[in-house]
């Protein structure tokens, strides 16, 4: 393959980006102008629609009641109108089937009216229903390609938005994807089943504390940080690991990359920070709220933080922001590259899972508040959080298994495999005295004097970060850090959801037990509390405040029983456990059949996504690496010969070309060796999970060594791809 110059490219796509922005408007536009001026939320539905159509409609998104096929023709028509005003010409059902991307088959708005001109329309069932062919999706079983029915169902809780481009603008309508029988073929249809289970759960604790007066729903929010290395596109495309895997299968690390941590919240390179600009406001046009940017640890790693929103919309918009974010990012000549691993050596990227629970009253039933200890309410919802992740680490770690974060997990840099909670000082305090009685003091962080007078004295958290934990209490919410940053957060949230779920609904069957209705709010409390007292005791293995990068945690959790399932194949798994099935269906989250399709998809992927890799490796290596290396060894030996030839002594040399065609056989070898174990036999899924993780991870591993090797060899000239130095310096 001809790679041409693909780093002089870059320059010259960078200095043309230069010029090109030199001329161009630069003052930031008033984003209170266009706010969400590209989705039909409630505010617009309210302006157009007849005031009960209006009604049947929040009615529907607050208490799931359904409404009639009258309203939903008035609402497809508003809909329709607000979106060609706004230069709409096409609408599409848009849904989130197991690949875990966004899918979207487009249909005209318009039609023929019949006198020779067209007209637009939108029906209440084009609204309400779809049927795309789809066939093709992951099913993992759950339906053969000649049974291709499947159904997309209108979400209106999830505003309809329109995506566009230079000459097009498509209406985007949320929806969940199902089979023919109604079995869930998306990510979106377990999350709202999981969000009704939470829901009927949380608001059973609310009414033994007696707080649910006025609350009409309660449920998680959710804020996923995004992280994301930003390549030259030139360079990129010279890749071809890059292309196909989303990440390097071959590549040194640079003398100099994040050991100075000078990158890590630097200042932003104008270049990088116009793309994130028109990147965000983009997201703001879609009603997006984004909060946060800057430079994240490695280099040419980047991080963007929305503001959290309730679940489901934050789960569409988490779809939305990664889409927006590969699109914009070709417009200023970068590639966006979302792998958890792109290379080796520096950080990898992932997605902290900022999750919490609060009513649409706006309490956010996390908040610990000032006196923590007397809130027992707290303390339940908190206790529920610990019971779950304790009870259920491993499913845990399957929901975020795959090939691609398996490079992350337990490297340094992630939480490792081992799933545990961080609490902090205070509430770590505060679970000790509730395990031992009846709690009376809440620790405070006190004030930070910084010793000079202008400065001002600074109120301390009550307890310290712990960057190392898998899953962390960030003082009013639970921080899942281990997922990563391909994927889609509305499996992990479907799951954080349900076993939270389960434990309140735990924690309330056995209060209800023992309380009668008019027990006074002191031996409520006291019921509560011995709840709790028991829960802790069986489930306080689970908090570990310490570094979770030690290697002695690895012992220590070893003993306290919690699992280490290092790989996808490791915990994969888990999801077929009985424990699982049975959670799952208790709350009619999952079936055991859309469970098992599921399992039967991760593992498809792992496998798949594993074979690609171990091909584009074999064949990198076979059709660049190799010429490279022996065109290297052919001047060597050149040199040799013509040193030889004028008289010169050259044994030094001759040692050299030795060593080096030593190399080079040995990568023929591995080559030869990945080749022939990269073939997976028929068999059961599991069983080729555990054959790549056995043989094939190892042998890419070994064949990576050597292709490194000889690139810090190999003159560099002949070096036939862009190399990390280049490719982690944006310019
Ligand atoms: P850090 O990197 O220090 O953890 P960031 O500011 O980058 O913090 O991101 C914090 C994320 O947590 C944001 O997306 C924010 O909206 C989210 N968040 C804050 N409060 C809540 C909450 N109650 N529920 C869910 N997410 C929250
Ligand atoms: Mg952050």
């Amino acid at each position: 393959m001809s790679t041409g110059d693909p780093h002089g490219e870059a320059v010259a796509a960078s200095s043309r980006w230069q010029s090109l922005s030199a001329g161009r408007d630069s003052s930031p536009k008033r984003i209170d102008e266009f706010y969400a001026c590209d989705v039909f939320d409630q505010r617009k539905m309210r302006e157009r629609l007849p005031k009960n159509t209006f009604q049947a409609i929040i009615k529907t998104i607050e208490s799931n009641s359904k409404f009639s096929t009258d309203d939903a023709e008035v609402i497809a028509t508003a809909m329709k109108d607000w979106a060609v005003e706004r230069g709409a010409t096409h609408y599409t059902h848009w849904f989130q089937p197991m690949t875990g991307l966004t899918a979207e088959k487009h249909d005209s708005l318009v039609t023929p009216d019949g006198n020779g001109g067209v007209m637009y329309r939108l029906s209440g069932s084009n609204l309400i229903q779809g049927e795309p062919d789809a066939s093709s999706f992951p099913s993992g079983g759950l339906r053969a390609t000649f049974e291709a029915r499947g159904y997309t169902a209108w979400d209106p809780t999830s505003p309809a938005f329109i995506v566009r481009g230079k000459n097009y603008a498509t209406l985007c309508i949320p929806t969940a994807f199902v089979s023919w029988n109604g079995e869930a073929l998306d990510k979106k249809t377990p999350l709202l089943r999981s969000i009704d289970a939470l829901e009927k759960q949380a608001m059973r604790i609310l009414k033994i504390f007696g707080t649910d007066f006025g609350v009409n729903s309660v449920g998680s929010t959710l804020g996923a940080e995004q992280e994301y290395f930003l390549v030259d596109r030139n360079l990129y495309f010279a890749r071809p690991d890059l292309v196909s895997c989303g990440r390097t299968l071959f590549g040194l690390v640079p003398p100099k990359h994040q050991q100075l941590d000078d990158h890590y919240f630097g200042s932003i390179p104008p270049r990088v920070n116009a793309f994130m600009a028109e990147f965000e406001e983009e997201l703001f046009r879609l009603g997006v709220p984004v909060q946060t940017r800057h430079n994240e640890v490695a280099p040419g790693q980047y991080e963007i933080a929305p503001l959290f929103e309730s679940t489901n919309i934050a789960c569409d918009h988490q779809a939305i922001l990664m889409e927006t974010l590969k699109k914009v990012a070709g417009r200023f000549g970068f590639f966006a590259c979302l792998h958890e691993k792109p290379f080796a050596g520096v950080n990898g990227s992932g997605k902290h899972n900022n999750w919490a629970l609060s009513t649409d009253t706006g309490v956010n039933l996390l908040d610990p508040q000032d006196e923590t200890h007397t809130n027992t309410q707290f303390m339940t919802f908190l206790c529920a959080v610990i019971r779950a992740v304790h009870i259920h680490g491993d499913l845990l770690r399957a929901t975020i298994a795959g090939a691609s974060n398996d490079h992350r997990l337990g490297a340094n840099e992630a939480p490792p495999a081992i799933i545990s909670i961080f609490l902090g000082d205070m509430l770590t305090d505060l679970i000790d005295q509730l395990e031992s009685g009846k709690p009376n003091r809440t620790l405070k962080g006190g004030e930070l004097d910084l010793g000079a007078r202008t400065l001002p004295a600074l109120k301390r958290d009550s307890g310290d970060r712990n960057r190392t934990s898998p899953f962390a209490f960030t003082g009013n919410r639970f921080e899942f850090r281990a997922v990563g940053s391909t994927a889609s957060v509305a499996w992990p949230n479907t799951v954080i959801n349900t076993i939270v779920a389960e434990s309140l609904d735990f924690i309330a069957t056995n209060v209800e037990k023992s309380l009668s209705e008019d027990a006074k709010p002191e031996k409520r409390d006291q019921v509560v509390r011995k709840v709790l007292q028991g829960l802790i005791k069986e489930h306080k293995a689970i908090i570990f405040n310490g570094d979770n990068y030690a290697a002695d945690w690895q012992d220590e959790a070893a003993k306290r029983g919690l699992p280490n399932l290092k790989t996808t194949a490791d915990a994969l798994p888990a999801l077929q456990s009985s424990k699982v099935k049975t959670l799952f269906k208790k709350y009619k989250v999952l079936s055991n059949t859309e469970l098992e399709s599921r399992s039967e998809i991760f593992a498809e992927k792992y496998i798949t996504e594993i074979s690609i890799e171990a091909e584009q490796m074999a064949s990198m290596a076979r059709t660049m690496i190799m010429p490279a290396a022996i065109k290297h060894q052919r001047n060597i030996a050149e040199a040799v010969g013509a040193t030889e030839g004028v008289g010169v002594d050259s044994s030094v040399l001759r040692g050299e070309l030795e060593d080096f065609v030593e190399m080079v056989c040995v990568l023929k070898d591995r080559i030869e060796s990945l080749e022939e174990v990269r073939i997976i036999a028929d068999g059961q899924t599991m069983m080729q999970c555990e054959y790549c993780r056995d043989q094939i991870v190892p042998a890419m591993e070994s064949l990576r060594e050597i292709g490194d090797q000889l690139e810090a060899h190999v003159e560099a000239e002949l070096w036939p791809m862009p190399v990390y130095s280049q490719l982690l310096t944006l310019r």
